[in-house]
């Protein structure tokens, strides 16, 4: 089944305090959009990359992206992650109907193998996503005091990429848009539909780089690979 990679990079990053948006900001000397493209250029599922910039960025964007051969657009996103995502899909090949993925380009060090492991499952399912197991016991908490203690056996942490049918996922972003619906991942959109997501191990490596101390943690991990090589 023919697929395609929405990569979302049209966030501000504001928990980096850099200056520039997250996406662009170099890991081992290459821009965090670029290092992701390249996991899914090496994906052999893939067929087909968009990308999801700030509107600001698109020039920059499109030269960073040069080497990667299976980008088709560089897209302006909006101002919450769903309006990107949607922007991503409208500029999905016209009569698209095969997998799509979308894939934060703040989790550069993504492998090819969880890439296609995903896209595999959500061509057989509908739709999937990687979770990761919990290390921490989980409270909810309420007012400053533990209310309760989660079984964490059965809790785990959404990882991108999150694949789906092309016509599931427009749908039920349809349904999450028409019913004023916030959505933190693309499988909530499916889920509130009744629709099963089926779950792929995560991965650590594929950790989302959200505060300095994790580029700081990819920029270790990547010494550590290059001086094992
Ligand atoms: O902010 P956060 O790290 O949760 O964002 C996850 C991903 O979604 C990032 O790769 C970010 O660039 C993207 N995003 C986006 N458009 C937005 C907000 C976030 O493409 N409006």
């Amino acid at each position: 089944m023919e697929s395609l990679a929405v990569l979302l990079a049209a966030g501000r990053g504001e928990r980096m305090h850099a200056a520039r948006p997250k996406a662009f900001l170099p890991l081992g000397g290459q821009p965090l959009l670029l290092r992701a493209a390249l996991a899914f250029e090496a994906a052999s599922s893939i067929r087909a990359i968009i990308a999801v910039v700030p509107d600001a960025m698109m020039d920059e964007a499109a030269r960073i992206l040069c080497p990667v051969r299976k980008l088709i657009g560089v897209v302006a996103g909006g101002p919450r992650r769903q309006d990107s995502v949607l922007e991503g899909l409208r500029h999905a090949p016209e009569r698209f109907d095969g997998v799509v993925l979308v894939h934060d380009a703040a989790r550069p060090l993504v492998e090819p193998a969880l890439i296609d492991a995903v896209t595999r499952c959500a061509s057989e399912s509908g739709a999937a996503l990687p979770v990761l197991g919990l290390v921490d016991t989980v409270k909810r908490v309420r007012q400053g005091c533990v209310a309760e203690t989660l079984d964490r056996s059965e809790l785990g942490a959404a990882q991108t990429p999150q694949g789906f049918r092309f016509g599931l996922l427009v749908g039920a972003y349809e349904a999450a848009f028409r019913d004023r619906v916030t959505l933190t991942d693309e499988a909530m959109a499916v889920e509130r539909l009744g629709e099963r997501v089926v779950v792929v191990p995560g991965s650590s490596r594929n950790r989302k780089i959200t505060e300095p101390e994790d580029l700081a943690w990819a920029e270790s991990l990547l010494k550590e690979e290059e001086a094992r090589a």
